[in-house]
């Protein structure tokens, strides 16, 4: 039988979470949302305008100004500002070192929630990926699932991404890791956690096939909200 319903995916940078969604949203013929490149896209409208990011008042404007898009399929990546396509430069150091000031903003966090249920709503099956999805976001999803990974391997996976084998460089991405962490799980506004109800999935010794079949299998026996007992 098809899967119907939500999919939630939450948990900090470089467990591998996003390649985990797009794979489990392609095994379930499913939509994918990438909640954080929203927030990238955010971003992006604010370093354009160039106001501070730490001026919550202006960041808010700016974003409610700004015309934000993503695409809901597994296989491309579709992000745009004001028409402006920007799925490359959403993953620059510079947009990365500036998201989380502009994700703890409340006003943010509600306008683009609500643009996140609205897309969830127009699909029958759906895996989102974020921080706050399962808390949140979608507090009824269907299946809930947290994703973890110990820092080191956090760290070391990211390298991999990026070509980096030089241990300084290493630490560094450690550390970056740590920081956006750490300034994610201690907002005030949906800080980084597992839901109460959420299935915690460590990817420490797990290979990305392995996390995938993990999350599809539990997918595949969770019984929607509205059917449950
Ligand atoms: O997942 P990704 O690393 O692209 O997310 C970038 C940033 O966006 C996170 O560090 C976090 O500050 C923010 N974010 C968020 N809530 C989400 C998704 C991402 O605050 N649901």
């Amino acid at each position: 039988m098809s899967f119907r319903g939500q999919v939630t995916l939450d948990g900090p940078s470089g467990t591998g979470k996003s390649s985990v969604a797009r794979g489990v949203a392609a095994r379930l013929g499913a939509a994918y949302l990438d909640t954080g490149a929203m927030y990238r896209a955010a971003t992006v409208a604010v370093l354009d305008a160039g106001v501070d990011p730490e001026d919550a008042d202006s960041v808010a404007r700016t974003v409610a100004a700004a015309r934000i898009e993503v695409g809901t399929g597994s296989a491309t990546e579709l992000v745009t500002v004001d028409g402006v396509d920007v799925a490359e430069r959403i993953r620059g150091v510079e947009v990365t070192r500036t998201v989380s000031a502009v994700s703890a903003v409340p006003a943010v966090r509600r306008q683009l929630v609500d643009q996140q249920r609205a897309l969830v709503a127009a699909a029958d099956a759906v895996v989102v990926e974020g921080r706050d999805i399962g808390t949140v976001v979608l507090p009824d999803a269907t299946l809930k699932v947290y994703l973890t990974a110990a820092p080191e391997a956090r760290a070391q996976r990211r390298a991999g991404q990026l070509g980096i084998t030089e241990p300084a460089e290493i630490a560094v991405l450690a550390a970056d890791l740590r920081r956006r962490d750490e300034y994610d799980s201690s907002r005030a506004d949906s800080p980084l956690r597992p839901a109460a109800d959420a299935v915690v999935v460590d990817s420490t010794e797990l290979d990305q096939q392995a996390v995938v079949e993990r999350v599809v299998a539990l997918a595949q026996s969770a019984v929607p909200a509205g059917e449950r007992a």
